[in-house]
């Protein structure tokens, strides 16, 4: 089985270049990803598979069934672009103005359909099912994710694998990090509401940008007195709207940011933290107060055993595939991921293959340069069967 799903894999190598290649070339925004989704339903409407196309927005489930009862494990990718104008001089560079496929969900999907063709191919050698989730709207909170969930789509499974390609870091080497991988994020807008008046009579008014600048200074020590040394957690507050004019006092103030942690527990505190000083600076400085905190994205938790498991499928299938020159572990990153989801209802594991350029400049995710080393989504691909062939137990 394993050597016949890599032969597949490399035989449809470029029909995955070139599935890519279009989904560069035509990149949609999350929740708008109408075209992307007929494109791929087009791709499976003439194999031998079940579809499901009313997943949530925009999403779609294909079940890959197996000849013998057995587990089934979902694989998933997700097939949004991003708000970023492409600035590379690619031949399939984005035609779609200011959205493109910057961040490499081009790449996921691409070598996810084509694993997908090989595994309905060999499905008779399968003894249980996979599902293979095609997601929509990971860039944009809520998430893609969580419609999917909603619609039904982890129903009967029972581990889930997914991955993401990453430019920076190196190619032909895989990664892993057991537990805590990726952050949980929230998201906060205050507005502070005070009393405009003219500069040279602040009894007269009530200053916004003072009772704002005590709030931005108070938000700090929430991490740096709350939260429990070594745990990590980020409080960044991104957008301070206090522009105005020198001699007036401004009435209102805006604040924005977001909040990044690795445990839920922690993304509970600064919440119940974050809400007791704003309305404590608020009351403080008799402003007005309007608070929208929302949690987007939980913790990427990994499960250790799944995570084990796939670890060494894939060191197990670099005797098969030379390319995969390293599978090692890496710490946890400070990003976040609604594969989270997901992992918080099926014990699985989310991982990355490292797809640096080799003879030219590496861009990082959402720059306007990025690009994808082609050649990671035949690694991804083969990873994945890595994957597959220990929890199947495939020979
Ligand atoms: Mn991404």
């Amino acid at each position: 089985m394993i050597q016949e799903l890599l032969n597949k894999i490399d035989a449809y190598k470029d029909e995955m270049i070139q599935i890519r290649r279009h989904l560069h070339q035509y990149p949609e925004l999350s929740f708008e990803e109408y075209q992307t989704k007929k494109y791929i339903l087009d791709f499976y409407k003439d194999k031998d598979c079940e579809i499901n196309e009313n997943v949530g927005t925009t999403g779609i489930v294909v079940k890959i069934k197996g000849k013998n009862p057995g587990p089934t494990v979902a694989l998933r990718a997700d097939f949004d672009a991003i708000p970023v104008q492409e600035e590379t001089d690619l031949p399939f560079k984005s035609k779609n103005e200011g959205i493109s496929h910057a961040c490499g969900h081009d790449g996921h999907t691409a070598y996810l359909m084509i694993l997908a063709k090989a595994l309905i191919e060999l499905k008779d050698n399968i003894n249980g099912n996979i599902v293979i989730i095609h997601q929509h709207a990971e860039e944009k909170p809520p998430g893609g994710a969580l419609e999917m969930i909603e619609a039904g789509c982890l129903e009967g499974v029972d581990n889930f694998f997914s991955l993401h390609l990453i430019s920076t870091m190196p190619y032909s080497k895989v990664f892993f990090n057991e537990k805590e991988t990726q952050a949980a994020r929230a998201t906060f807008k205050v507005k502070l509401t005070g009393k405009g008046s003219h500069g040279s009579e602040p009894h007269n008014g009530n200053d916004a940008i003072l009772a704002a600048s005590h709030l931005l200074v108070a938000l700090q020590s929430i991490v740096s007195r709350r939260v429990k040394p070594g745990e990590m957690a980020v409080v960044t507050v991104g957008n301070f709207d206090g522009k105005g004019s020198p001699n007036v006092i401004k009435e209102k103030v805006l604040l924005e940011g977001d909040v990044r942690c690795m445990k839920d527990e922690v993304a509970s505190l600064i919440e119940k933290e974050f809400k007791q000083i704003t309305s404590g600076i608020a009351s403080t400085f008799n402003v007005g107060l309007d608070l929208q905190y929302t949690q987007d994205y939980p913790v990427l938790y990994n499960d250790p055993e799944m995570t084990k498991l796939a670890m060494q499928g894939v060191k197990d299938i670099q005797k098969y595939a030379p390319e995969i020159k390293e599978v090692t572990n890496t710490p946890p990153l400070s990003a976040s991921e609604d594969a989270s989801q997901y992992l918080k209802i099926v014990p699985g594991s989310y991982f990355y293959v490292g797809a640096s350029q080799v003879d030219k400049e590496t861009y990082p995710h959402h720059n306007p340069k990025f690009d994808l080393n082609e050649d990671s989504l035949i690694i991804a691909a083969k990873a994945m069967v890595g994957v597959l062939a220990k929890y199947y137990n495939w020979n």
